[in-house]
């Protein structure tokens, strides 16, 4: 019997993968996407950005009730939490967002292929699980995405010690919490149950946290974090834990080496990285090579070693962002279409949802200095703006940077109420190759945060107006 065929087979239905399809499909290809788990999305939907950014909101909606109203004259009675009630808030959220794609793949025609997916090469995938069979295509890509960073000698059993999957349905707020790893998922699930009374202590190998940002952004957050009661214990490695009823015991040693050191907590997040998955993909036999690193290898043009298989998002190399992963899927699969779409690695931003959020895009200072780059720095800080102060979130500052020679904007780094938001015309600046003076030339709305940007703008040429 023939196999049914597609003109393209995307195996997970990740950001990039679902994005993928639905482009696919507007363009007129027939599309397929294998996918393992129940829920269309990924880890983006079901365990990464789109749970995380709900409990972020809920918590810091009661972190605000609890603590931020009395300086606005608001009294409110006694204030509780619901966790089972913020779980399933969550939850709707996730499965709001499930039902969201499923419905974009019947609009748009798209099959999904429940199961599995291995390739068999020659154009062939075989998937096991419900739609169980060996289809065809002229094209295949690998959107398989990323898993959670194993620590060598502990072991997650997501009750006890968890990885940022477990930390996204604990039962119970734990009394104490040690996060192995001072990264994005560290810092805002860290954040999560810090805001709802966990006593949480960080735990990083190096001597910052956030260590690929800005080196100013991360000295001021760490800062920022530990005022929030936030603990830090930098340049230290964990070398092994043990559980038992009582809670986790943690040895600890200076990364540089010297006297081990042992605490206990109730309950430890691993948040060390993710590495990408392949795991049964059936790569080597196909003509699939990995990188060093593990990533599948390509050339640039998401073509891997064998013809006619193509790899975006986590799976390769790059940042590990939703927002990566969906624009390498758009343009792939308008390459597929023969048009000659382009991705600006240049112009990614990258979010971290503490409070207040970081928000960073281009280059950091310490790159430009390594790369001998000569550039100009424009700061302001939110105490300095109206809206900030009226708001009462005056943390944090605005910093652009410039090339002195090319006069373009070439880094932005932001922490502050919002950045999340206020990045994008930063990362608009880049793309269009603007200067500073594009910026502050162009009217920006007051009273309003984006004044911040305007006058970070305006520094850059030594002119700030209200400072
Ligand atoms: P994934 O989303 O990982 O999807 C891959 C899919 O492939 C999965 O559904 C998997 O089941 C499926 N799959 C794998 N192998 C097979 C197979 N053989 N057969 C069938 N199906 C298969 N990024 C942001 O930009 N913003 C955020 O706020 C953010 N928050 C995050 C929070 C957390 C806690 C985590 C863990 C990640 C977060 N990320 C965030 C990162 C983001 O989730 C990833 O960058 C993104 O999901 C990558 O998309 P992808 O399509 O490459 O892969
Ligand atoms: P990360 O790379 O952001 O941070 C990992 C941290 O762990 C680093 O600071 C690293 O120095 C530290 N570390 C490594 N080994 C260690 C060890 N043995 N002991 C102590 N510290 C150690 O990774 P993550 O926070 O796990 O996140 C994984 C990926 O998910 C990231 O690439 C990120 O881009 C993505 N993500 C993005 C968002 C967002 O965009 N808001 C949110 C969550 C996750």
């Amino acid at each position: 019997m023939s196999e049914q065929a597609f003109d393209v087979i995307i195996i997970g239905a990740g950001p990039g993968g679902y994005t993928m399809a639905i482009r696919c499909a507007q363009l007129g290809m027939n599309t397929a996407v294998v996918e393992k788990d129940a829920g269309l999305g990924g880890t983006c939907t079901n365990v990464g950005c789109i749970p995380s950014k709900a409990l972020l909101h809920s918590s810091e909606l009661y972190h605000t009730a609890a603590h931020g109203f009395t300086q606005h004259g608001i009294k409110v009675g006694k204030i509780d939490i619901d966790l089972p009630a913020m779980m399933a808030q969550k939850q709707s959220v996730v499965t709001a967002s499930n039902k969201g794609i499923e419905f974009l793949f019947k609009k748009n025609k798209i099959t999904w292929l429940k199961g599995t997916g291995k390739l068999l090469g020659g154009g062939k995938v075989d998937v096991a699980g419900e739609s169980k069979g060996t289809y065809a295509a002229k094209h295949i890509v690998i959107a398989t995405g990323s898993e959670v960073t194993p620590l060598k000698g502990i072991e997650i059993d997501e009750v006890q010690v968890v990885s940022s999957t477990g930390a996204l349905k604990l039962p119970s707020v734990p009394k104490s919490m040690v996060v192995i790893g001072g990264g994005v998922i560290g810092l805002e699930l860290g954040s999560v149950w810090l805001r709802l009374g966990a006593e949480v202590t960080v735990v990083e190998f190096l001597d910052r946290i956030l260590p690929t940002n800005d080196g100013e952004v991360s000295k001021q957050m760490q800062r920022i974090l530990a005022k929030q009661g936030m603990k830090f214990k930098l340049g230290t490695k964990v070398t092994a834990t043990k559980a038992d009823k009582k809670g986790v015991t943690l040895t600890m040693e200076p990364a540089a080496g010297g006297d081990k050191e042992e605490v206990t907590a109730d309950v430890v997040l691993v948040s060390i990285g993710r590495r990408p998955y392949t795991t049964g993909l059936g790569l080597e036999a196909a003509g699939v090579q990995l990188d060093e690193r593990g990533r599948v290898k390509t050339d640039g043009h998401f073509n891997t070693t064998a013809p006619g298989v193509y790899a975006i998002g986590d799976a390769i190399i790059g940042p590990m962002l939703a927002h990566k992963a969906d624009e390498e899927g758009m343009v792939l699969a308008e390459m597929l279409a023969g048009q000659k779409p382009h991705i600006n690695y240049d112009a990614i931003p990258g979010v971290v949802y503490t409070w207040p959020e970081v928000a960073s895009v281009g280059k950091t200072e310490e790159e430009l200095k390594a790369a001998g780059i000569a550039y100009k720095t424009g700061k302001f800080p939110f105490t300095a703006n109206a809206r900030a102060r009226a708001m009462t979130m005056t943390d944090g500052f605005v910093k652009i940077l410039e090339d002195e020679k090319t006069k373009k904007v070439i880094g932005a780094h932001i922490i502050g109420a919002d950045a999340g938001h206020l990045i994008q015309e930063l990362v608009m600046a880049i793309e269009f190759g603007a200067s500073a003076e594009d910026i502050y030339r162009t009217v920006h709305a007051h009273p309003a945060l984006t004044e911040a940007v305007k006058e970070a703008a305006l520094a850059v040429d030594g002119h700030t107006i209200t400072i």
